[in-house]
């Protein structure tokens, strides 16, 4: 018994403790060695309803908020940070579409990020801004109704999993972080390529891709 959890969370902690265990121990190492994505793991954390604890009923989620997140991230981490990471950088490419999309955004993506049927991405590293995410050089110039999006972003996780990838570029470089907007960027999108797949020391079952926009055109939605 913890005191702490109410008792939703400790089901929560329990499914996802029980999925580490009987399931992502046996093919952790597997997709360690390969560096391939755990498919398999990402459909039992969909019928188990992981992906959406952090989610508002109206969308399909179980109430809860990033404790609930952090409760399942921890949980799967013990067995394999890698694995884990699909679920984790899905809520992070998430977040900004809970916290400043519209109406018609929400309900245009959260439903499907909930559920698990879409992961999510989150890409505001490029070459010479980790750190310094201010030093943003992907460009997004406005058209019509649309933007069209160029440049580089590197080192982005669940980067070709994804279909749905919130993607920072600034519309005015002249006014630094504040010129910087962040963009939903469906995979398939013209002018929306995965370039090079790192290879990388650990966490391995997660894959890191740099993402190029070359002239990407991505409507405005009410945005
Ligand atoms: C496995 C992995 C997954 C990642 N996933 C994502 C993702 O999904 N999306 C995404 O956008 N990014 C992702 N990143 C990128 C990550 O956010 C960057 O690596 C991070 O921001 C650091 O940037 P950098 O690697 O360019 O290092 P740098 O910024 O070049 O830093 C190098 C070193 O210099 C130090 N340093 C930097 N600036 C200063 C300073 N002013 N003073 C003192 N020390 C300083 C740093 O602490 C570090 O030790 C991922 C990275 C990795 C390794």
């Amino acid at each position: 018994m913890n005191y702490f959890l109410t008792e939703e969370q400790q089901a929560i902690v329990d499914t996802a403790r029980e999925i580490a265990e009987k399931k992502i121990k046996p093919v952790r190492e597997k997709h360690d060695a390969e560096e391939s994505f755990p498919w398999e793991i990402v459909e039992e954390l969909r019928k188990a309803d992981l992906f959406g604890v952090y989610f508002h009923p109206n969308y399909g989620g179980l109430g809860g908020h990033g404790f609930e997140l952090v409760l399942v991230v921890e949980e799967l981490s013990k067995a394999c940070g890698g694995i884990a990471l699909c679920l984790a950088a899905t809520a992070l490419g998430t977040f900004p579409i809970i916290l400043f999309g519209t109406p018609e955004q929400k309900k245009r993506w959260l439903p499907d990020l909930a559920s698990g049927k879409r992961l999510g991405a989150f890409a505001i590293t490029e070459p010479e801004a980790g750190s310094d995410a201010t030093a943003t050089k992907c460009t997004a110039k406005k058209d019509g109704d649309s933007y069209i999006l160029n440049g580089v972003k590197n080192f982005c996780s669940n980067g070709e999993s994804a279909e749905i990838y919130s993607i920072f570029a600034t519309t005015d470089p002249k006014r630094g972080a504040r010129g910087i907007s962040c963009f939903v960027v469906e995979k398939g999108t013209k002018g929306f390529t995965f370039g090079k797949k790192e290879t990388k020391m650990g966490i391995r079952a997660s894959t890191t891709y740099e993402l190029v926009f070359d002239n990407c055109r991505v409507p405005r939605r009410t945005c």
